[in-house]
């Protein structure tokens, strides 16, 4: 079944997707946003460099006051992934897991990344109150504690490294035990930071979300103030840009013109993580916003 044809699809209602459909709201525009849920904004439980947010806010709240905002606006939503996606004359067809269809002149992407976290217990409660993961984001946060760097290999190792701006009370728990090379093995030693090689079983917590340490597989307790995560092989969600003919960078990131946030297939613009960028909040908002108001101007000539 072919549903309604919207002037703009928005496929991701994260933080990009939400400020584009804000803004596509307030243009009074046919809109729909297609989600599924499963972004970073819904698992960070505290953003802390937010202007207008000084105790932090967790993207449940954001996303929640988001659509809200855009449902005041005549924006649609519906809860589905988004499968494939096509050119058909001048529009787009989309075809959705529940086997639903939908056609748009204007196709946004904000479908950001997916982070890998390894299956460790009591982990998610954590997650932007207690451990973090992007360091220009919650660096600040770890200043002069005890953190335990829970990642894997390179990644796990050059994030420790980097950490050592704010603390240098660090220890790296490399999960997966892949070899590092000497230099970074050197680089390590020159900072003081340990390293274990054992697989973490589990985060030790106090009130489900306060890191206290963790648990290793072969029963060892570490304990630390604060955990970082650093696990490497995050899955940037570009398919269907990908199908669509967008340009991507080797790592999958999509590319789009730096004004107006179209990609190079015309009116298939992208916004957020999905983009090569800093991947951070405020970004991915001024991206949804920026990408509206050139949408909004192609939308006035067709
Ligand atoms: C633990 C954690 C802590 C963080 N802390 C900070 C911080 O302190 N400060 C900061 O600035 N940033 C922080 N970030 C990064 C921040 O969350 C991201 O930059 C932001 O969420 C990006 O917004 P987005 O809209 O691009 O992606 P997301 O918020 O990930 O939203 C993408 C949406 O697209 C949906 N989607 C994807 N594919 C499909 C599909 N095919 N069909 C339908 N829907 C789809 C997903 O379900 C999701 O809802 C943190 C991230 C994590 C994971």
């Amino acid at each position: 079944m072919v549903g309604s044809n919207y002037e703009c699809i928005i496929v991701g209602g994260g933080i990009a997707g939400l400020q584009a459909a804000i803004q596509l709201g307030r243009y009074m525009h046919k809109v729909l946003v297609i989600d599924n849920e499963e972004g970073r904004s819904n698992l960070c439980r505290g953003y802390h460099n937010i202007l207008g947010w000084p105790d932090g806010v967790s993207g449940q709240t954001l996303r929640e006051l988001g659509k809200k905002q855009a449902k005041s606006l005549e924006v649609e939503f519906i809860n589905d992934k988004v499968i494939t996606a096509e050119k058909q004359d001048h529009q787009f067809l989309l075809h959705t897991n529940s086997k639903r269809e939908f056609k748009t002149k204007t196709l946004l992407l904000a479908t950001g990344i997916k982070d890998r976290i390894p299956p460790i217990k009591n982990i998610y409660p954590c997650l932007g109150i207690s451990i973090y993961v992007c360091p220009d984001c919650d660096g600040y946060e770890v200043r002069d504690k005890h953190v335990l760097l829970l990642g894997s290999g390179k990644t796990g190792a050059s994030l420790a490294l980097t950490l050592t701006y704010w603390t240098n009370k660090m220890t790296f728990i490399n999960h997966d035990g892949e070899k590092l090379s000497t230099d970074l093995v050197e680089k390590l030693k020159e900072k003081n930071i340990e390293v274990i090689n054992e697989k973490i079983a589990s985060i030790l917590t106090e009130n489900e979300s306060d890191f206290k340490g963790v648990i290793l597989q072969n029963g060892q307790t570490v304990a630390g103030e604060k955990g970082f995560i650093g696990f490497g092989g995050n899955a940037v969600s570009s398919d269907l840009g990908h199908q669509l003919g967008v340009e991507r960078l080797e790592n999958k990131h999509m590319l789009v013109d730096a004004r107006t946030k179209e990609t190079n297939i015309t009116n298939v613009w992208a916004a957020g993580d999905v983009v090569a960028h800093s991947e951070q909040i405020t970004i991915a908002m001024a991206d949804g916003c920026q990408a509206a108001i050139f949408i909004h101007k192609r939308l006035l000539k067709s």
